[in-house]
This record gives structure tokens, sequence and C-alpha cells, in this order.
């Protein structure tokens, strides 16, 4: 059967009323997910953020933001921002600088000393966290805002984790970590430094915690294999830049550089979002060794593995000369 629309006299349009068109429906405020927040990952709620600050409320928008993640001046400088990737502005003109307005919110709290609210009330449970980098200071913050006792564990002698052993100082400097480290501690999240974690249950018992949260991260580096026998002298980029932290201090790197004759370096895998300049740094090592020769190498795109393994089957046949005359 067909039915009228809406009032009208002719079952098929609204025409035969000659007073204009009729709306049947009305439009609807939908709050949905948008691209940004979708691939943040963490979680934030960035089109929240974005309103308080373009409206000049930056403690709000600190405030907002934090509410998902505690450390904005960090991940204001070293996330990769996949919300930028996925913002539809860009299909227009170009992205929203969300990363950008982040890390401006994350400084500006420091400069100007904002804390986090206490939890109203205690839980009167007790949480052990395994490891002190981004992911167990943030469950203590979120979990100490809940009114849970939190006690972190560190096996190392200060807090960040791969923030600190991880990320160069020149990309994230240690007063700004240090800052956000703090603010999340003054909640009252208890921090044992020098103190690795070897029996969970045992020490779960010993300190009568309700609850634990293993945040222990992922240390070991990815090795290669390179058929370059014993004569091979191969740092994992993990070890290098842990003892750059000042664990080890890195006084035998520019012997290291002095003395090699191959440098092999890889930004593709290893830092494809860093700022680096490569001619720059291969200018800076031919300068401290003008024989070293220097190869751009990347698994992912196979650039200079030609160039390299012709360079060690070229040492091989040199090292089988030298053994044969002698
Ligand atoms: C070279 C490098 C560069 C990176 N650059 C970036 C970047 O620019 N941007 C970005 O977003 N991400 C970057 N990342 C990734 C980022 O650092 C990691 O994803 C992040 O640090 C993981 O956090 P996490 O807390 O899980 O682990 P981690 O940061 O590894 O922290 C784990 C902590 O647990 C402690 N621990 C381990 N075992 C024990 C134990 N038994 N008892 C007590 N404590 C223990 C460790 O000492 C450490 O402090 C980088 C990683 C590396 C390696
Ligand atoms: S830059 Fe900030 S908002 Fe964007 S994905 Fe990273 S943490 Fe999320």
């Amino acid at each position: 059967m067909r039915k009228p629309f809406a009032i009208t006299l002719d079952p098929g349009s609204s025409l035969a009323n000659h007073t204009g068109s009729w709306r049947t429906l009305r439009p609807v405020y939908v709050d949905r997910l948008p691209p940004c927040n979708h691939a943040c990952p963490a979680g934030e709620n960035i089109q929240a953020w974005l309103f308080h600050a373009e409206s000049g409320n930056y403690e709000a928008a600190w405030r907002q933001l934090t509410e998902d993640n505690p450390l904005p001046a960090v991940m204001g400088r070293v996330c990769y921002h996949p919300c930028e990737s996925a913002c539809n502005r860009a299909q227009l003109d170009t992205a929203v600088g969300i990363n950008s307005v982040e890390r401006f919110l994350g400084d500006e709290a420091i400069r100007r000393g904002w804390t986090f609210a206490p939890p109203p009330k205690a839980s009167g449970k007790r949480v052990l966290i395994v490891g002190a980098g981004p992911s167990g200071l943030s469950a203590a913050y979120h979990l100490a805002r809940l009114g849970h006792a939190v006690s972190i564990h560190e096996a190392g002698p200060v807090a960040g984790g791969m923030m600190r052993f991880g990320i160069p100082k020149y990309r994230l400097p240690r007063d700004v970590l240090e800052a956000e480290v703090r603010r999340i501690l003054e909640l009252g999240v208890e921090l044992k430094q020098n103190a690795k974690v070897d029996h969970i249950l045992e020490t779960m018992r010993s300190g009568a915690f309700d609850a634990a949260f293993l945040a222990v991260g992922a240390h070991i580096g990815k090795r290669t294999y390179i058929p370059a026998g014993s004569s091979a002298r191969i740092l994992d980029a993990v070890s290098v830049l842990r003892s750059m932290e000042g664990e080890d201090k890195p006084l035998k790197y520019p012997d290291m550089f002095t003395a090699s004759r191959l440098a092999l370096l890889n930004k593709i895998d290893l830092a494809p979002h860093c700022d680096v300049d490569l001619d720059l740094y291969e200018a800076n090592l031919k300068r401290v060794n003008p024989l070293i020769e220097v190869i751009r190498i990347s698994a992912r795109t196979g650039e200079g593995m030609t160039r390299w393994l012709a360079w060690l089957q070229a040492e091989a046949q040199a090292k089988r000369i030298k053994a044969a005359a002698e």
C-alpha cells in the first residue's frame, strides 16, 4: 500500500501542497569517535581538549588531556602522532597540529606548576607495579587516582624506562621527563629504585599487595646475523643508547669510530620519524675517521644490502689472502 508522504494530499510528493518543500526528518547531533581519537594509542579525547585549548582555557585543556594520558609533555615530543595521519582535515589542506598543541599544554603545565587532583578517598587496596617505564607510570597514575595505594618497583636506578634509555636527550630533555614523573609520584605513588622483582608472588606476599601490574617492557635488542665471524664488533642500538644515558660512559664511542672501518646507518628501520640529517652524520663520522666507509642500509627497503654484503665478502677474501701468506 502506498502511504501518504507526511500529510500531503498526494501520496507520492509534497508538491501538491504548493507550500514549498516539507521537512519530515530532523538532524540529530551525534557524538562519535573522530579518526584522531580512534588512532591515538593513549586513547586521548582529542576533540575535547582541543576545544578548551582553542577557547584559550589551557588548564582545562590539560586537565581534560591528562584524564587519559599523564605524560603530555613527553608525548608531545616523542609520539609518532598517528592522530595527525588519521586527521581528515588533511584531505582539505593539512592535518591539525595535535602533537604540537599537546606539547604546548604539557610544557605550560610544567611552567605553571599544575598538579593532579588527589583521589577523593582511599580504596584500601594495594597494587604492585613492576617497572617504571611509561606503561608502569601511567598505570600507577590511573590506579592512584582511583584511590589505590601504589608501589612501583623499578630494577634500574631511575624511572622512565625506554623514555630515558631509548630516546636520546635531544628529543626528550630529561628535565621534562623528570617533571612529569615527579607529578605522578606526588599523587602518593611510591617508587622503589634498584628494586628488581625476581619472584612476583613472593614480592606480592611480602608487601601485602592485592594486585600486580607487570610493565617490564622489552629490553633486548633485535640482532641481525652478520656473517663476519669474530672480526665483527657489533653493538645493538639499544645497548648504544643505554650507554649514552650515563650507565656506561660513552667514552668508547670516539674510540669505536676512530678504530672502525665500516659504519652502517639505518634510519629507515630504527628511527623513521626522527629528524636526523644523515648527510651531516656521515660528514661527522668522516671527520673523526676519514678512512671509515659509510653505508646506509635498511632491511625494510633493501637499501645498501648488496653493498654491505660486497664489503663483507671483500673483507673475508682479504683475510683469507693474508692467512695464506702467513
Ligand atoms: C631506541 C628506541 C627509541 C624509541 N623511540 C620512541 C619514540 O620516539 N616515540 C615513541 O612513542 N616510542 C618510542 N620507543 C618505544 C617506547 O620507548 C616503548 O614503547 C615504551 O618505552 C614501552 O614502555 P614500557 O613501560 O612498556 O616499557 P619500558 O619503557 O621498557 O620500561 C620497562 C621498565 O621495567 C623495568 N624492569 C624490567 N624488568 C624488571 C623487573 N624484573 N623488576 C623491576 N623492574 C623491571 C625496566 O628497568 C624499565 O624501566 C622507542 C624505543 C626504543 C627502544
Ligand atoms: S600525538 Fe598525542 S594525541 Fe596524537 S596520537 Fe600521540 S599521544 Fe595521541
